[in-house]
């Protein structure tokens, strides 16, 4: 497997511009160029594992996501990506919207993977799901009186959310899947609601406003799971909890990481090859277990520290609906002042 860094790439064409007209060797039948935004030690022994089975070379190109499909939208059919992965329905949707997918039309991938957790029209498919559930300080929280994301808006919360802030597609996204099942209006005075209970300003990532439940300045927030996963397993989450989210009605919020084919491909097999196998039984496990995500096919081990915290209903929202609501959701946001 070979690694590129987006930043090492220009550097390099920066060098060799005069001597050759492109960055990349013109890839060959048997190379697969992935641009993703995820990190490479989340998916390079898979990729590894993908080689040794099929002799099929993968290269990654890492990067910013908002880069590196602007970048593909740019280089067109000049393009060296075969696949863009990334993280978020929010994300793959804007990237689908771009147009930079061919449609895959795979019996394997329409039987593998759940229809919510794919594009409608096969443009991108979710070989993870992401939970993002509320997690609780232990010492101020009684998890008897958790219920629902809207629950946090009531007054029994007050001063005691916090929150990472809006600007992230994770809240987005999940504003997006309130907007689906509880309209606009209901939506708006939910989040005025959390802006209201506020503990203090929002936060920059998960891991923060985790960090500071932990130390008690806030008693609850809501997060993608495996940031707290890395916390237990770092043993600095002695007084978090995790609370399954809506279990009464629609379940917790999920969000997916996943990839599709790039319509400028000059290799569509092996990339539709390298696609089917991302939902093969070895994939799903050693791609869910890498981050600490849930793989996205059923009934697939998954990594000892997340079963420990038990099944949970998941609200089976067509994830592409998180990408079609995500201008819905920045007005809510900026409406109720949730920065
Ligand atoms: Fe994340």
């Amino acid at each position: 497997i070979i690694i590129w860094n987006e930043c090492m790439k220009n550097y390099i064409l920066a060098l060799t511009i005069f001597l050759s007209s492109c960055s990349f060797e013109q890839a060959n039948n048997d190379e697969v160029v992935i641009y993703t935004s995820r990190q490479p030690q989340l998916i390079e022994n898979l990729l590894n594992v993908f080689t040794e089975e099929t002799e099929i070379q993968v290269t990654i190109l890492s990067g910013d996501a908002q880069q590196l499909m602007e970048r593909i939208a740019v280089e067109g059919v000049d393009t060296d990506a075969d696949i863009f992965m990334t993280v978020d329905a929010g994300v793959l949707w804007q990237a689908a919207d771009k147009g930079i997918f061919d449609p895959v039309e795979s019996e394997v991938l329409s039987s593998r993977i759940p229809q919510h957790l794919r594009d409608l029209d096969n443009q991108w498919f979710g070989f993870s799901k992401r939970a993002r559930t509320i997690v609780y300080s232990k010492k101020d929280i009684d998890p008897e009186d958790l219920s629902t994301y809207e629950a946090l808006a009531t007054e029994q919360f007050e001063n005691k959310l916090c929150l990472r802030t809006s600007k992230k597609v994770y809240n987005r996204s999940l504003i997006a899947s309130m907007i689906e099942a509880n309209g606009l209006e209901r939506t708006k005075r939910v989040v005025k609601g959390w802006v209201n209970n506020l503990a203090e300003p929002v936060f920059s990532s998960d891991t923060n406003v985790l960090k500071a439940v932990e130390a008690g300045n806030c008693s609850l927030t809501v997060v993608n799971t495996y940031y707290l996963a890395r916390l237990i397993e770092s043993n600095s989450a002695e007084n978090l909890g995790i609370f399954w989210a809506n279990q009464e009605d629609r379940g917790v919020h999920v969000n997916i990481s996943g990839a599709g084919l790039v319509k400028w491909s000059n290799n569509k097999n092996s990339s539709i090859q390298l696609l089917e196998w991302l939902s093969s039984d070895t994939a799903q496990e050693m791609y869910a277990k890498a981050n600490k995500e849930y793989p996205s096919v059923d009934g697939i081990p998954l990594h000892p520290l997340i079963e420990a915290w038990g099944d949970f209903q998941e609200d089976l929202i067509q994830v592409d609906k998180l990408g079609s609501k995500q201008s819905d959701a920045v007005f809510i946001a900026q409406e109720a002042g949730y920065n």
